[in-house]
């Protein structure tokens, strides 16, 4: 049985103070929720919404990372640093990542390496562009991004992966839960090519525009373990009401 995940990227939102009032109100909503919740804030806000949630069910990740250990690089953040900062979690190859700041499938698969040899859990972004989809490449794409973010690791313990279909980041065009239902055990699938058996014990997030009113189909579906929550989990209501939903499941 997998416990069921929702996670809020707040993405380059929020000042320290307005991250811990954020934090403070979704661990007060949240104190009983049968499911795991997480916050990414900006790095800056990391220690101060760490502290803020510490000793509650409410776990704390990072947006990124840098796959080296210390040395001159200037701008990036090591993984022990995460760690030192009280994150469990770490979002790797998010769509933006990889548009903006041109993350190849290699990138990804060093720093989900770092981030589980540092005892830190990788949340993996996948997903196909819109023009990709209507030329009928999704799984292809989809395959290729996962196989290649877990080459050589040996273990799925602690991995989580997050289905984003690029076209569905931002842009309130949700996708169908039997759409994204499609994908989910499609990477089920790739998971057990490549891992075996132990591909059921991992979870498997949908991301793109996920709101309270369009949670509660998508989560029934049997391959969807929670939500990676963009613009919804800016706002205490919205994440919560999310929260409820997928806490919700069988
Ligand atoms: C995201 O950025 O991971 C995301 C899913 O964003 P949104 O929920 O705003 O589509």
């Amino acid at each position: 049985m997998r416990t069921t995940m929702v996670a809020g990227n707040w993405k380059m939102h929020n000042t320290i103070q307005e991250s811990v009032a954020l934090a403070t109100a979704i661990k007060k909503e949240t104190a009983h929720a049968a499911c795991e919740v997480v916050l990414a804030p900006p790095f800056t806000a990391l220690y101060s919404v760490g502290a803020a949630i510490k000793g509650s069910n409410v776990s704390l990740a990072a947006q990124n990372i840098f796959y080296e250990d210390k040395g001159a690089y200037t701008g990036e953040i090591a993984p022990s640093m995460l760690k030192d900062a009280g994150c469990t979690y770490v979002i790797i190859g998010h769509s933006e990542r990889r548009k903006y700041f041109h993350e190849r499938d290699e990138d990804v698969n060093l720093k989900v390496k770092k981030v589980l040899a540092t005892g830190l859990k990788p949340i993996v972004c996948v997903g196909e562009t819109e023009e990709e989809r209507e030329k009928g490449v999704t799984e292809f794409v989809v395959g290729i991004q996962v196989k290649k973010a877990l080459h050589g690791i040996e273990s799925l313990d602690n991995i989580v992966i997050a289905y984003e279909p690029v076209w569905a980041i931002g842009t309130g065009k949700v996708a169908t839960p039997i759409e994204a239902e499609e994908v989910h055990r499609f990477i089920r699938g790739v998971l057990g090519d490549t891992h075996g058996s132990s591909n059921k014990n991992v979870r498997i997030l949908y991301g793109g525009s996920v709101t309270p009113d369009n949670i509660e189909e998508l989560i029934d579906m049997e391959d969807i373990d929670g939500a990676l929550v963009g613009g919804a989990s800016l706002k205490a209501e919205t994440f919560t009401g999310i929260i409820a939903k997928v806490a919700e499941k069988r």
